[in-house]
């Protein structure tokens, strides 16, 4: 039997940002194609990305109406 490394948050998000080396890139593409559990893992990075972002957008749109009322 042999023992599957399961990739963690952060090397995920290496992987993501593409700052993962080529050939770890590929293992990881092949792993994720049969791995549920990391492939689920990245998923959730997405969505907190997703989510990031929409709290930025808020944030950026609550900037511009204080400022143009401070006009
Ligand atoms: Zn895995």
């Amino acid at each position: 039997m042999s023992t599957v490394k399961h990739y963690t948050k952060e090397e995920l998000e290496l992987y993501r940002s593409k700052e993962m080396p080529f050939i770890s890139r590929m293992k990881c593409t092949d792993h994720l194609k049969q791995c549920v559990e990391c492939a689920s893992l990245l998923k959730e990075l997405e969505t907190e990305d997703a989510f990031v972002a929409e709290l930025r957008e808020s944030i950026k749109l609550f900037d511009e109406l204080s400022q143009s009322s401070g006009e």
